[in-house]
C-alpha cells in the first residue's frame, strides 16, 4: 500500500509551533505519513504575493487530507476570509467540532461531551450581496440557505450520531425571527429527523441554547446548526472544556477534508512558546479517526489526558506554567 500523503499548512501566528507539536506526536505514535508542506495566509502573502497560492490549492486537492494551522486574513478591503474561501472552494460543507472534558483543566464542568455540526458553506457566511453604500452609511449582507444544503448537513449529523452511538441530535435555529432562512433549515431538520426514529430529535432556538449550554450542558449530545450560529456556539462549547486551546474542528466534504484548530492565529501569544497545542493535536486525532486509525487516535488522547490530569507540564491556559514544547515532550513521554 502506498503511503498516505498529507498536505500540511503550518499557518500564521502560533500555527507553526502547534503544527510542529502535532507532527512530532504523530511521528511518536508511529504514523508513517508523507507530508507535503505548502503555505497559505500571511506567510504565503509575504512569500508569493498571494494569500492562497495555486500550488497550495493543488496540494489540497491532490492529497485530499490536510492538516492546517490557523490562517490570518488581512483586515480591510478586498480580502475575503481564507478559511471561508477554502471551505467553499472544496465544498467542505460539514464542520465537525467536538468538545470533551479532560480531567485537570480549569473548566467549570468535568463531564462535557458535545459535538457541534456546523454548516460550513451557506448562511451568513455565503459572502453574497455584501454591500456598503457609497457614503458608508449603510451596509447590507445576504444569507442563503438551500433545501439541499440543509438536508446534507442535517443528514450528516444524524449519520455521525448513528455511527458513533450518539443518542440525540438538537437542531439549533432562529426560525421565529429569521422565518425564511432559519425557517427552511428547521423544516428540513424535522423531515430528516423523522428518518432516524432510533435517535432522539430536539430543536432549540439559538439564544435559549446559549443559556442552556451554560446551565445544563448535559442535555446536549450532537448539535446541528447553520454557519454563523455554529461558529458562535462552538466557541461557547470550547469554553465549557477549558478554552480555545482544547477545541478541534474537521471540515469535511465529498472529496477533501481539512483538519484544524477552532481558534485563530492568536497574535497576542505568537512566537512566545505559550500556545496550547492540544486543539491541533485533537484535530490530528480527528484526522486519524477519519483515516481509520482509531487505535493511534486513542493512544494520543490517553497521553494528553494523562499530561493534563497530572498537571505539572501544562500550558498557561490550562493553569500550568510550561511552554508548547514542554507540553509536547510530556505527551510524547506519556505515549
Ligand atoms: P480569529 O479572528 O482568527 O478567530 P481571534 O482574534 O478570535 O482570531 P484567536 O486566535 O481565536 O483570536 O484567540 C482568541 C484568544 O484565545 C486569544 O487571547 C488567544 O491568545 C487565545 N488562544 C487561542 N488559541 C490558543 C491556544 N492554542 N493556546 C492558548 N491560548 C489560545
Ligand atoms: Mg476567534
Amino acid at each position: 500500500m502506498s503511503k498516505q500523503t498529507i498536505t500540511v499548512i503550518k499557518g500564521d501566528g502560533i500555527g507553526p509551533s502547534i503544527i510542529d507539536s502535532a507532527l512530532e506526536i504523530l511521528n511518536a505514535v508511529g504514523c508513517d505519513f508523507e507530508y507535503e508542506f505548502v503555505d497559505a495566509g500571511l506567510t504565503a502573502l509575504e512569500n508569493t504575493g498571494e494569500l492562497l497560492p495555486q500550488a497550495t490549492l493543488e496540494a489540497i486537492e491532490r492529497n485530499k487530507i490536510t492538516l492546517k494551522g490557523p490562517l490570518t486574513t488581512p483586515v480591510g478591503e478586498g480580502f475575503t476570509s481564507i478559511n471561508v474561501t477554502l471551505r467553499k472552494k472544496f465544498n467542505l460543507y460539514a464542520n465537525v467540532r467536538p468538545v470533551k472534558s479532560f480531567e485537570g483543566t480549569k473548566a467549570r464542568y468535568d463531564d462535557i461531551d458535545i459535538i457541534t455540526i456546523r454548516e460550513n458553506t451557506q448562511g451568513m457566511y455565503s459572502g453574497l450581496g455584501q454591500v456598503v453604500s457609497e457614503d458608508g452609511s449603510e451596509a447590507e449582507a445576504m444569507s442563503k440557505i438551500t433545501r439541499e444544503g440543509a438536508e446534507k448537513i442535517v443528514t450528516f449529523a444524524y449519520e455521525l450520531a448513528k455511527r458513533e452511538g450518539r443518542k440525540k441530535v438538537t437542531a439549533v435555529h432562529k426560525a421565529n425571527i429569521l422565518k425564511s432562512t432559519s425557517g427552511l433549515f428547521l423544516k428540513v431538520a424535522r423531515e430528516v429527523g423523522e428518518r432516524y426514529p432510533e435517535i432522539e430529535s430536539a430543536e432549540m432556538i439559538v439564544d435559549a441554547t446559549c443559556m442552556k449550554l451554560v446551565m445544563n450542558p448535559e442535555e446536549f449530545d450532537v448539535m446541528v446548526t447553520t454557519n454563523l450560529f455554529g461558529d458562535i456556539l462552538s466557541d461557547l462549547c470550547a469554553g465549557l472544556v477549558g478554552g480555545l486551546g482544547m477545541a478541534p474542528g474537521a471540515n469535511i466534504g465529498q472529496d477533501a477534508a481539512i483538519f484544524e484548530a477552532v481558534h485563530g492565529s492568536a497574535p497576542d501569544i505568537a512566537g512566545k512558546n505559550l500556545a496550547n497545542p492540544t486543539s491541533v493535536i485533537l484535530a490530528s486525532i480527528q484526522m486519524l479517526e477519519y483515516l481509520g486509525e482509531a487505535d493511534k487516535a486513542e493512544r494520543i488522547r490517553n497521553a494528553i489526558a494523562h499530561v493534563i490530569k497530572t498537571g505539572d507540564r501544562t500550558t498557561r491556559d490550562l493553569g500550568g506554567s510550561h511552554g508548547t514544547t514542554d507540553f509536547t515532550q510530556a505527551v510524547i513521554e506519556a505515549l
